[in-house]
């Protein structure tokens, strides 16, 4: 509009400047500013109205309603963008990845738009298979993943046409290469001693501050249980708070942090992923090393309810232990590509719905896909894989949270079974306030301070404290104050208290 006004203004000076050029005498002169003026005066009272006429609506435009003014304009088409844009990211996590390697020509048209690189053949089709009994029900189903933390656009979301996601270049030989690097790096030794290995705990969550503002308190609890049982026993723990690859968001996050951590910690012989919503409600308890020394993963679930029943619900991908070697790399290469946002993820489920039992056709969740591969290639990874059932790798919190009081007068820690479960899951709770949570909040929030607390009071008590009961934060003192403190004989106070004594002894 102003480019406007300006050329209009211009276009009027114009007849005004040419006779002065063609001007004689005086009086010529005289005649020419004379005519001039006319001409000039003439061509104003034509124009002027037409300007006015122009510039009428700009004007009411940009005083009578000053909400409209232009530069409001381009900002609100700047926000329609980013609307468009974070409506991608629902289902879509985050930052753009480097596209996938040009392959060639395109075998078909792309499903949907915009218009993929061409590329090889999509990945495998489906191998339905009647669904088995299912077998005695483990926990709730574990929730779809929340890739609503990430706001900012995919550039595109990888198609079925498109080369199947990758965690990063293949890794041959590494079994060998990191044997070399522990000979040569002795002051790291992989076992703190022949039967013990040195283990790193990994947990972790969403880069983002948890939407119901307990949310984070319930985190910050969550990895102080978490700090408390490493503590004891010795562990290292690393805690992500970060999406290390946009395309493996939600709980599909672990698979790229753990393949990093395995890489840079060559001293850690074993990794020990917990959810964010796992709690240790055994604090004495440790797996049992020296019984998964021919296996590299180690989780909880049963034979059965995988390779017969073959149900999703058959392990729970919450709290496993993996074997930092090149077999668990090969696995993660090939659990990641069921993983990525959007078609991918899609298919993968619908997928899973025809292959496992009693899994509807959502979108694919990491504990799926892994039963999943399991039982469509246990040939390949059945070998070195324990389905550990007989303790509480993972026990689900509805079946826990109201007996500790129970467990207390019956039995004490150690046991890390039903009776005093190692750890107590809060699956399909959401504490962060995410959407898709499967259980009331106040129920869980209270299951988790009770958990919490249970938890605690077992480390308290060593200092001579405990809470007033388990639905309070207060604490009393337990012991009485003695002047002779390092007198104190109890066992459980010398085995908790001193890991380098429990790691000299046998397991
Ligand atoms: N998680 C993460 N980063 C994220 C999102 C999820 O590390 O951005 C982890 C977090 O530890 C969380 C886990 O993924 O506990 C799996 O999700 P959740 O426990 O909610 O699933 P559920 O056990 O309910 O099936
Ligand atoms: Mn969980």
């Amino acid at each position: 509009m102003q480019r406007l006004t300006g050329w209009r203004l211009e276009g009027m000076a114009l007849p005004a400047k040419m006779p002065e050029h063609n001007g004689g005498g005086e009086a010529a002169a005289a005649d020419v500013r004379r005519s001039r003026h006319q001409r000039l005066s003439r061509s104003l009272r034509s124009v002027v109205p037409v300007v006015l006429l122009l510039l009428a609506p700009c004007a009411v435009f940009f005083f009578a309603s000053s909400n409209v003014a232009l530069p409001r304009i381009r900002i609100e088409y700047a926000c329609r963008e980013a609307t468009a844009a974070s409506v991608t990211a629902v289902n879509t996590p985050s930052p753009p990845l480097p596209p996938p390697p040009p392959p060639p020509p395109p075998p078909s048209p792309p499903p949907s738009p915009p218009p993929p690189p061409p590329s090889p053949p999509p990945p495998p089709p489906p191998t339905p298979s009647p669904p088995p009994p299912t077998p005695s029900p483990p926990p709730p189903a574990p929730s779809v993943g929340d890739d609503r933390d990430a706001q900012r656009p995919l550039r595109q979301l990888r198609q079925l046409t498109d080369q199947p996601y990758s965690l990063g270049p293949a890794m041959s030989g590494y079994d060998a290469r990191r044997a070399e690097w522990l000979r040569a790096h002795p002051h790291f030794p992989s076992f703190v001693t022949p039967w013990r290995p040195r283990v790193l705990m990994v947990t972790g969550s969403a880069p983002r501050r948890c939407k119901d503002p307990e949310g984070d308190h319930v985190l910050l609890r969550a990895l102080k249980n978490k700090v408390d049982y490493c503590r004891v026993h010795g562990f290292d723990i690393f805690y992500s708070n970060t999406v290390l690859d946009a395309e493996m968001s939600g709980f599909w996050t672990k698979l790229p942090l753990l393949r990093t951590l395995m890489l840079a910690h060559p001293e850690a012989e074993l990794l020990w992923w917990v959810d964010s919503d796992v709690v240790f409600t055994d604090m004495l308890f440790e797996p049992p090393w020296g019984k998964y020394a021919q296996h590299n993963l180690v989780i909880h679930g049963w034979d059965g309810a995988v390779y017969d029943a073959k149900t999703w619900l058959g392990l729970n991908a919450g709290s496993f232990i993996i074997r930092n070697c090149q077999w668990s790399l090969d696995l993660l290469d090939a659990w990641a590509p069921m993983g990525p946002p959007g078609p991918v993820r899609n298919m993968y489920g619908k997928i899973f719905a025809q292959t496992l039992t009693n899994r509807p056709p959502y979108e694919a969740d990491d504990q799926s896909a892994l039963v999943y591969l399991l039982v469509t290639q246990r040939e390949r990874w059945g070998d070195k894989v324990f389905l550990e059932s007989s303790y509480s790798l993972h026990g689900f919190w509805a079946n826990i949270v109201d007996r500790f009081e129970e467990m207390r007068r019956k039995w004490r820690p150690g046991l890390g079974d039903d009776r005093w479960p190692l750890i107590t899951h809060f699956v399909g709770c959401k504490p962060c306030g995410e959407q898709d949570a499967s259980y009331e909040a106040e129920r869980c929030r209270r299951g988790m301070d009770r958990a919490f607390n249970f938890a605690d009071d077992q480390i308290l008590e060593l200092y001579g404290f405990a809470h007033e009961s388990l639905d309070t934060m207060a604490v009393r003192r337990v012991r009485n104050e003695t002047g002779r403190p390092l007198d104190a004989d109890d066992e459980q106070l010398g085995r908790l208290l001193h890991p380098a004594f429990r790691a000299a002894r046998p397991m």
